[in-house]
């Protein structure tokens, strides 16, 4: 028999203040239950949701800025926990600096100055870092109210997100129509799609901005995480973090994680790349072609067991080691995020492609589609 499927429109789910089983498939083991999670300034409803599969993993989203607000995974013994920053309120999401969980774009990372030119036609977008632009300007897909319908796939539940991001939302070319689904398989994988299509030719750069901590959301810093990067080489920085459009080696730098190597082991270098980024904070050319979908990188934490793999289709990894994190974000429980408490590993195209000749293309034109597809799977060891 095929999984019972339920659409429900947004609006059904915002009339309510309980959660409601809005999707479930016919045993019951996997689900998605929708709730009100707050208003918008502008009087919105944005609702959470929680999926939840078969082995008991749940991914909890809101469709403000497409957020993941938490996700359980299992140890060693079988326990779960929380293994994403996250805020409790909405109004804590309504700010978010940090960018905890949420869908990032139009164009995720940094534009040198925030200036590109595209078929010869220059565009300004949003200084917001320094001089420099990041992860879509002041608004973003960030800080976006997507429409959101839930399903149960044969896969596990799945959560499906669109937004038409307006032709000149801040400041980018084109009528940007992203859908993102969120789908939590049985496997216990984090399945992550993106696609986008557009009216004019545009530039798209995708990525989700968990911050994950596999011993626990709130437990400590992430330094005692090992971490494997499928990669060769990276791209140097500058001041700004942009990179100067060097592609480098990674042998015999603290940016070789080739091997599961303990993150404490080469964050306090006194290399020049670690000093521009504060610690990690740069973008790995992964070793396959262009949109291979390929393991990207491994994460692992050995007091719980823990293990992530990063599967992706994207040609690079943004690895941010929560440098900026210093205890003023209140997370869940009212837990405060000190220095390092999450990292973050975006999948991506290169940090300023827009203005790098040699990095691969972030150019959408009108009857092409922007597909990308990341996978965050767990498992113990
Ligand atoms: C960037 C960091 C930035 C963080 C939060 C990361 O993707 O690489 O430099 O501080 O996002 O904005």
């Amino acid at each position: 028999m095929r999984a019972l499927r339920l659409f429900i429109a947004l609006g059904a789910v915002l009339a309510l203040t309980a959660a409601i089983l809005v999707a479930c498939d016919e045993k019951g083991d996997s689900s998605v239950t929708a709730a009100e999670f707050g208003k918008t300034p502008e009087g919105e409803d944005v609702s959470i949701f929680t999926l939840r599969n078969a082995n008991g993993m749940e991914a909890r989203i809101i469709n403000y800025g497409a957020a993941l607000v938490s996700l359980t995974a299992p140890d060693r013994e079988g326990n779960f926990d929380d293994v994403v920053l996250g805020y409790d309120s909405l109004a804590q999401y309504l700010v978010n600096k940090p960018y905890f969980g949420a869908i990032v774009g139009r164009y995720a990372n940094r534009i040198a100055q925030g200036r590109f030119a595209l078929d010869g036609v220059s565009y300004q977008l949003a200084q917001n870092n320094g001089e420099n632009h990041l992860h879509g300007g002041l608004k973003g897909l960030t800080h976006a109210l997507w429409d959101a319908a839930a399903e149960v796939r044969a896969e596990g539940p799945a959560l499906v997100l669109t937004y038409v991001s307006p032709a000149g939302e801040d400041n980018y070319p084109g009528s940007l129509s992203v859908t993102v689904v969120y789908l939590l398989t049985n496997g216990n994988e984090l399945s992550i799609d993106y696609s986008a299509t557009t009216d004019s030719a545009t530039i798209v750069n995708l990525t989700h901005h968990s911050y994950f901590n596999l011993a626990g959301a709130g437990s400590g810093s992430i330094l005692m995480h090992e971490l494997e990067i499928r990669a060769n080489s990276f791209t140097p920085v500058d001041g700004g973090l942009i990179p100067t459009g060097e592609v480098r080696p990674v042998a015999g730098t603290p940016m070789d994680f080739r091997r599961l190597s303990m993150i404490a082991g080469g964050i306090s270098s006194k290399e020049e790349q670690m000093v521009l980024g504060g610690g990690y904070d740069h973008n790995w050319i992964l070793d396959k072609k262009e949109s291979e979908y390929a393991l990207a990188a491994t994460l692992y934490e050995g007091r719980t067991g823990r293990l992530m793999e990063v599967y992706t289709t994207e040609p690079g990894i943004q690895f941010y080691s929560g440098n900026f994190l210093d205890g003023s974000e209140i997370g869940k429980g009212g837990v405060p995020y000190r220095h390092r408490y999450g990292l973050c590993l975006e999948t991506q195209h290169f940090p300023d492609s827009p203005n790098k000749a040699n990095f691969p293309s972030t150019v959408l034109r009108p009857g092409e589609r922007f597909q990308s597809r990341t996978v965050y799977r767990f498992s113990v060891r």
